[in-house]
């Protein structure tokens, strides 16, 4: 990657940190050795391990001996719902949002192939939950509610211990993905009704290829990995050393930060996002308009294909996303914005920007210098350009039925 780029794509991955460089780098040289041996370097890799511990649980606000060290937040979604399940083998329903991460939604489309039953619950069209639905979805059958705490796409954000009172009334368990509100929302397990909560590393600036799972004490829990019995037979595997160091570096800084970086990052977006729907037209933001991530713009510019937009934008040296993947060759809409009905026009021109502690003013004020241009451009080239609502009304209608 360019090192002078403008990157507003945190919520995809972010950039190690140095500080976060600097602590795993001995144990990548120095540190070698296995933290389970009984020699002195066994002993320095375990006390590596248990501050590092120590750190993550003072970001979640839980115990040190709730949280496994895992390879990514894929790893702890997965882990997560096959414990639920396998500590509960008489129930076969989960509830669940049309809206997840693909780590959450692709393994609920498995478990149904297997004989269980999936609620995928609806959004409206600011990507929130109806919680009568919920409601009406929980019954004693029910094993696992996992819910995402806050949407990668668009932000938006669950009222997840509104959801949480729910799931306990009937007895079922509450599982988590915050990837994207860990270092983001001030986070309290102990007073939480979370059983369990996955974690990410590279989504706070520590490297890929590490993630943690909170384990409420008490919830029986079976591991995916099985082999040895480190992290205490909840999650066999040789440790990841510098990368347990690493999450728990990223962990200390996210909670010395906090405060003060969500606050810088919220004034950020909201510049950027008003600056842009002011001096753009036909333009809206996706998902709640309160209830979001304080870094997260997901913006729905009509009649413009959202790849365009980032190609343009990439020409200036800035990395955002797009709302759509790009799946075997076709450009699919985000299953996120159809889920909030969104018309076909802005599915496909959304693009997400996503702040991090880094970002600057200079950097906003560079984007929302050539925006307006670069949308100018595209929207005269648009084949939408005319407005012709016989073929907008039918690809809508094409993309209802699919
Ligand atoms: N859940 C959410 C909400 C995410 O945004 C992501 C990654 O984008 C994941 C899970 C998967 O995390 P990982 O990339 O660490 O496997």
């Amino acid at each position: 990657m360019q090192k002078n780029c403008i990157y507003l794509d945190n919520n995809a991955t972010t950039k190690v940190d140095p500080e976060v460089l600097e602590a795993m780098l001995p144990y990548l040289t120095d540190y070698y050795g296995n933290p389970s041996s009984m020699h002195t370097f066994g002993g320095q890799l375990a006390k590596g391990v248990k501050t590092a511990r120590e750190r993550v649980a003072a970001l979640l606000g839980s115990d040190e001996s709730e949280i496994v060290f895992t390879s990514c937040g894929t790893e702890g979604d997965n882990a997560a719902i096959r414990a639920a399940l396998l500590a509960q083998p008489e129930k076969r329903h989960i509830i669940t949002t049309q809206v997840e991460h693909p780590a959450v939604l692709n393994v609920c489309k498995q478990l149904e192939t297997q004989g269980y039953n999936v609620t995928y619950l609806s959004v409206n069209s600011q990507g929130q939950l109806d919680l009568n639905e919920l409601e009406a979805s929980l019954t004693g059958n029910t094993a696992l509610v996992t819910i995402m705490y806050a949407n990668n796409e668009t932000g938006t954000i669950f009222p997840i211990e509104q959801i949480g009172l729910r799931v306990k009334e009937h007895g079922a368990l509450f599982h988590v993905d915050a990837v994207q509100a860990v270092g983001k929302l001030p986070l309290n397990m102990k007073t939480s009704t979370i059983d369990m909560l996955t974690m990410s590393g590279h989504k706070i600036h520590a490297p890929k290829g590490i993630g943690a799972l909170y384990v409420r004490r008490g919830v029986r829990f079976r591991p995916l990995l099985i082999g040895g019995h480190q992290e205490r037979g909840r999650r066999a595997g040789t440790e990841n050393m510098s990368g347990i160091i690493g999450l728990g570096k990223a962990a200390e800084l996210e909670l010395l930060h906090l405060e003060e970086a969500t606050k810088r990052e919220r004034k950020l977006r909201d510049r950027l996002e008003q600056t842009l729907l002011a001096t753009i037209p036909h333009c809206e933001v996706n998902g709640d308009p309160t209830q979001r991530l304080p870094n997260t713009t997901n913006i729905g510019f009509k009649y413009i294909e959202g790849e365009a937009i980032l190609l343009s934008l990439n020409k200036h040296g800035i990395c955002a996303s797009s709302g759509s993947a790009c799946t075997s060759g076709s450009l699919e809409p985000s299953h996120v914005l159809r889920a909030m009905g969104l018309p076909y026009t802005t599915l496909h021109g959304s693009i997400r920007f996503s702040l991090c502690r880094y970002t600057t003013e200079a950097e906003i004020d560079q984007v929302i210098a050539v925006m307006p241009g670069i949308v100018e451009r595209l929207r005269a080239l648009s084949p939408f350009k005319n407005d012709d609502a016989g073929w907008l009304q039918e690809q809508e209608q094409a993309l209802a039925h699919r």
